[in-house]
């Protein structure tokens, strides 16, 4: 039974048509807030609400890119006598390649849409929170935000940065009854990783004590109880959720 009740709340969970995101819009909605998911397209937004549904949950899915600040505001606007509680910025991009390959395109596109588009989406949010001097910011980084990885300069960057960003927001905000924090999954199964090797996911497992990837639920129930009345006293904190494969 989950112990972290989020009744009255209004839960907006960006990138909730699938992966991580899908497992913390159910978390949240089983909890009992009331679920905004976002996808890239009608379909995936279809297909949120269709999930909700099934599992007799209550909120529906919508259309958000998150690299575009007129998307942004059209979600926005639509929300205006909803505006949400928590805010789970979940949704991210990877655009892989060694630096001496990486174009300004594919650096740009990582930026604009995990970093950029989390500071659309928090300022966006933040002042319906401080005016009900309550809210919570959850934003997913990553354990290669704090490690780095090769080849992902361009992810790593915006990972490290949306620490950054949530620790300085967490001072702005704290007296307004808003937490700020971000959870840093290591390795878990889901389409971003899909496109693993056999190899690179033999090595990765190497380095993991409990000897298993990670789930959407293994980052959904950290996420569920920073979201939570319980995790009040926490704010600008990294919460690693990674099988014990890095430990800071
Ligand atoms: P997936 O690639 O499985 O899903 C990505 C989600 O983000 C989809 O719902 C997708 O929507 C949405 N999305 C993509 N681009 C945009 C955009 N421009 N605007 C709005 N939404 C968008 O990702 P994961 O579930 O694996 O990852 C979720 C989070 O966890 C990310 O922040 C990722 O960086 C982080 N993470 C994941 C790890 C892993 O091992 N999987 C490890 C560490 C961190 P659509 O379906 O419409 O395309």
């Amino acid at each position: 039974m989950i112990p972290f009740t989020l009744t009255h709340e209004t839960a907006l969970i960006t990138g909730a048509s699938r992966g991580i995101g899908q497992g913390i819009a159910l978390a949240l909605g089983q909890a009992g807030a009331t679920v905004i998911g976002t996808a890239t397209t009608t379909e995936g937004a279809d297909k949120i609400t269709q999930y909700l549904k099934e599992h007799s949950l209550t909120g529906e899915g919508r259309v958000l890119d998150i690299a575009s600040f007129d998307s942004v505001n059209t979600l926005m606007t639509s929300l205006e006598k909803q505006m949400p509680t928590i805010l789970v910025n979940n949704a991210a991009i990877t655009r892989d390649n060694l630096l001496l390959r990486l174009s300004q395109e594919d650096w740009d596109a990582v930026i604009n849409a995990n970093l950029t588009g989390v500071y659309r989406l928090t300022k966006a949010c933040l002042r319906a929170m401080t005016k009900a001097r309550h809210g919570r910011i959850i934003t997913i980084t990553s354990v290669v935000g704090v490690t780095g990885n090769a080849g992902q300069a361009n992810y790593a960057a915006t990972k490290a940065g949306v620490i950054a960003f949530s620790k300085s927001l967490a001072k702005e905000v704290g007296s307004r009854g808003i937490t700020v924090n971000t959870v840093a999954p290591g390795y878990i199964e889901t389409d971003m990783t899909k496109k693993f090797s056999e190899e690179q996911r033999a090595a990765l497992l190497k380095q993991i004590p409990v000897n298993r990837a990670g789930t959407a639920q293994d980052i959904a129930a950290a996420v569920l109880f920073l979201a939570s009345p319980t995790a009040s006293y926490i704010t600008g904190e990294t919460l690693h959720i990674n099988g014990g494969m890095f430990m800071p």
